[in-house]
């Protein structure tokens, strides 16, 4: 079986689960380059599950849930119907033993994993378990626990990461987020310090030094500023530390998004 990629996304507003826009184009170009060769299932981190602890999504039909407020009905009315994988969730059980990953049958996939898969692979037509985001652990923790799941790249499993490297929503651009009467629509312009940090990050990751991408707030206000919250960060750890040594590594979309969020993907093989 052929060896599947590792990919972060920066899915940016839930909104583009309904929208077509460069960013979208993107993912579903990503999506369309397995060709036949798609993966065999999906192991989703999502900012969007940040709890104490670890676990994994075990139910064979995960729901969609709308993990959020303030959007339009249509958006709640989305599903995405991809099928749950058991048999994954009991084998990353098993990869990180002794570790206590719990079993959950209570979540299913937020909207940090549908909105992007619902352009990367629209039909749903590949099982998706999603993997918690401890958040009481450091971010080489994560990094770590992203180098244990590699194995599962040679099972015909795709790691995915989805969150925002730069993710700051008290300095978005609200002028930018308003209605087609807006004349700031879509052309929001992003703070210095907020292209700042994600060109440090990328350069980071095109070099190959996940020590700086690791210990990010070395990086100083703009690192403060664009990771006010570790949650949106943490996704990218997880692919960076499924990478190999010299690996293969292109960045599919990038831009900043209302000002203050990075659409930044990072694609490994
Ligand atoms: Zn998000």
């Amino acid at each position: 079986m052929a060896r599947m990629p590792a990919v972060f996304v920066g899915h940016g507003s839930p909104m583009n689960t309904l929208l077509q826009n460069p960013y979208t184009d993107a993912w579903a170009k990503l999506g369309k380059g397995f060709g036949a060769a798609k993966p065999k299932a999906i192991l989703a981190i999502s900012a969007h599950w940040y709890i104490n602890g670890t676990a994994v999504t075990a139910m064979s039909m995960p729901k969609t849930i709308h993990d959020f407020g303030g959007f339009p009905q249509e958006l709640f009315d989305y599903r995405y119907p991809a099928e749950g994988d058991p048999a994954l969730a009991a084998r990353v059980q098993k990869l990180l033993a002794p570790m206590d990953v719990g079993l959950d049958q209570g979540w299913g996939l937020d909207h940090g994993t549908w909105s992007v898969l619902a352009h990367v692979f629209p039909e749903a037509d590949v099982p998706v378990v999603q993997l918690s985001i401890d958040r009481t652990k450091p971010a080489a923790w994560h990094y770590d626990l992203g180098k244990r799941l590699a194995p599962l790249r040679d099972e015909g499993v795709l790691i995915f990461g989805s969150g925002d490297v730069v993710h700051n929503l008290r300095l978005i651009d609200r002028a930018a987020m308003m209605g087609p009467n807006s004349e700031k629509m879509g052309v929001a312009t992003a703070p210095a310090w907020a292209t700042g940090f994600n060109d440090h990050i990328r350069a980071a990751i095109a070099q190959g030094d996940d020590g700086a991408v690791i210990d990010f707030e070395t990086f100083g206000e703009a690192a403060r500023l664009s990771v006010p919250t570790p949650d949106h960060y943490l996704p990218l750890l997880y692919v960076l530390g499924a990478r190999d040594k010299g690996e293969a590594t292109s960045f599919p979309i990038d831009g900043i998004d209302l000002g203050t969020i990075s659409m930044m993907s990072v694609k490994v093989g």
